[in-house]
């Protein structure tokens, strides 16, 4: 079966740090996750699925089970009409090539998601999502192991209860389904203005014009080089708080002590506000922490980096002065984006 023992789970997260899996192999089809899956179940053993560990925090204690690297390729046409491509992406492929793929065939859809670190099958889990784009606008539906059911389910979008940068994969089914492809609908057009502030910046100032996928996914790709350091050469997880969401009479009280906060509307009459903003108004853009060996980096305070941090406890204690003088500051709770695990 090549099932690896006590492997060092910091070479499976782009943080560097935590324990050992007690047992970890690779899936590179169907077939070899269902027999995986099999070969836990009569040792009593729990599973996990992880893709290239980029929003992952394992605890120090490691863990007790079998840990299934996603291997499982391939990029097919699912469906092809006037309009739109379907594709059908192997749940082990780099997300970032099916971005470059699509995008050199000139569909729109993912373009704004370009360079976003990890798998396609870890894509739906956080409904990844960037400049007011997410996975969900474009998702079909997923297939996946259901662990429960013990059989391979296909799960359309409607029944991923998808939400900002969230799905039932993070929170009610969490580690219940091993996702193995994602089957994306896009679109044979050009992506079309409003953008974000900060690519419209961007694209003014390289006096871009021409929007097409392909525009814009070069000036997304140059914006992320600056935020988000490359994880092979600075440990991170990217972005490491979400974007809170408060309502209406608190975001009033707040933009009346700080004017300069910038908040914009959510569902049901929410506010969306910057957690990199207070972040680094609370002090901590490209701060270094000497007594953890955690730090932020200097183009994005959202990005906490793990320069010589040795322990998941290191990092928790660093994250825990951050969420404690933004909440001292602000009134509001951080919340982490990667998941810890197990
Ligand atoms: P930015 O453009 O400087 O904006 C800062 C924050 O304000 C973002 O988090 C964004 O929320 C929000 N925002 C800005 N313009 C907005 C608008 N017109 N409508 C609604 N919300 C708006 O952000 P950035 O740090 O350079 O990031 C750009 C995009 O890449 C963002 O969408 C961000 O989520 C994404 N990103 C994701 C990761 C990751 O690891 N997952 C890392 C870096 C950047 P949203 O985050 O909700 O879009």
């Amino acid at each position: 079966m090549n099932i690896q023992e006590n492997v060092d789970l910091k070479a499976h997260s782009t943080m560097r740090l935590g324990g050992k899996a007690h047992y970890l192999a690779e899936a590179d089809s169907e077939t070899r996750v269902k027999n995986l899956v099999n070969w836990a179940n009569t040792r009593n053993l729990p599973v996990i699925m992880i893709g290239e560990g980029s929003n992952i925090i394992w605890q120090d204690e490691g863990y007790q089970g079998l840990v299934i690297v996603n291997k499982i390729p391939g990029i097919k046409i699912a469906a092809e009409d006037d309009k739109n491509l379907t594709i059908k992406a192997g749940g082990g492929e780099m997300w970032d090539k099916i971005v470059e793929w699509s995008t050199n065939k000139n569909l729109t859809g993912i373009e704004f998601l370009s360079r976003i670190p990890g798998y396609v099958g870890a894509a739906p889990v956080q409904n990844i999502g960037a400049y007011g784009a997410e996975l969900s606008d474009v998702l079909v539906e997923l297939e996946a192991y259901d662990t429960n059911l013990r059989k391979f389910v296909t799960l359309a979008n409607k029944d991923c209860a998808f939400a900002y940068r969230t799905s039932r994969f993070k929170t009610v089914d969490k580690g219940r389904f091993l996702i193995t492809s994602v089957t994306i609908k896009l679109a044979k057009s050009s992506p079309k203005p409003p953008f974000y502030e900060s690519l419209q910046n961007y694209l003014d100032e390289h006096k871009i014009r021409d929007y097409s996928p392909r525009t814009i996914r070069q000036a997304v790709t140059e914006i992320r080089k600056i935020k988000l350091p490359d994880p092979s050469v600075v440990a991170n997880n990217g972005s490491f708080f979400t974007n809170p969401i408060i309502n209406k009479l608190k975001y009033q009280k707040l933009k009346a002590d700080f004017p300069e906060i910038k908040g914009w509307g959510h569902s049901d009459g929410q506010i969306k506000i910057a957690a990199g903003w207070m972040v680094e108004k609370a002090g901590f853009k490209d701060f270094h922490d000497k007594k953890t060996g955690m730090g932020t980096w200097w183009g994005s305070a959202l990005v906490m980096i793990n320069e010589e941090a040795r322990t998941t406890a290191d990092l928790l204690a660093f994250k825990q002065k951050i969420v404690s003088k933004v909440y001292e500051m602000f009134g509001i709770i951080l919340e982490q984006e990667p998941e810890l695990l197990p």
